[in-house]
């Protein structure tokens, strides 16, 4: 084979490496905010589960609070029934008294239902949480798994560069001219393809007849449709 034509199609199967590994380490920011991204949707659920639990906590202590404003109501009264002497302060005492009563018989209903829907949720919170703390942990693992494909990726394409420059300089002028030319026209590889029943194999399209006529292999001829490079 040519010398020449070897040297084109390892240039062109290094730079085709290359693009590649440029693709996938352009997509390794994306994958790495799109983990992030699902770590905080997780602290957000998280907080979400952990605030109604809160807030159910936080109605419970408010109650027993006026439980406890209620009971001091209830004895301070009883207090000055017992010093009262007049029957219509008595009666007036006894009616406070009957609604402090209901009052706390109320509350503790509230308390006790409040107790009853903490220790519920109180399993159901811990469980989303070790889950989320899992989760959470797995994500990282990508992370830190992606960090070490992304500097791999690099390594190569650092070595593919170099490797890319290298062939290069083993191509005639002439022959990497117009490569570079290709490579400008195109705006993905491949740049160099073969010419099948009259057609160019990277658009598929018919070239010209005077175009075919040209394609032989120790020449170069682009397509006129696409501007590869065409091979017999
Ligand atoms: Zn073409």
């Amino acid at each position: 084979m040519n010398p020449d034509v070897q040297s084109l199609f390892e240039l062109h199967a290094k730079d085709v490496e290359r693009i590649a590994l440029e693709k996938k380490l352009a997509e390794c920011p994306r994958e790495k905010a799109r983990l992030n991204d699902k770590i905080k949707a997780e602290h957000v659920l998280m907080d979400e589960k952990t605030a109604g639990f809160r807030a159910l906590e936080l109605h419970r202590k408010q109650l027993e609070q006026e439980l406890s404003v209620q009971e001091s109501s209830l004895m301070k009264a009883k207090t000055q029934q017992a010093q009262v002497k007049k029957q219509d302060e008595y009666d007036l005492l006894s009616h406070q008294m009957q609604e402090c009563t209901q009052k706390i018989d109320d509350l503790q209903n509230e308390i006790l239902n409040d107790l009853l829907e903490i220790d519920r949720q109180k399993p159901i919170v811990a469980d989303f949480q070790a889950q989320a703390k899992v989760q959470i942990g797995e994500i990282e693992k990508e992370i830190v798994a992606l960090d070490a494909e992304q500097v791999r990726l690099q390594e190569l394409h650092d070595r593919d560069v170099a490797l890319s420059a290298e062939l290069a300089q083993r191509v005639s002028k002439e022959w990497l001219d117009a490569y570079r030319t290709a490579q400008s026209r195109v705006k993905s590889p491949p740049y160099l393809v073969q010419f099948i029943d009259g057609r160019c194999q990277g658009c598929y399209l018919k070239v010209s007849t005077d175009v075919a006529q040209q394609i032989r292999s120790d020449t170069l001829v682009a397509c006129d449709q696409c501007g590869r490079l065409l091979y017999p």
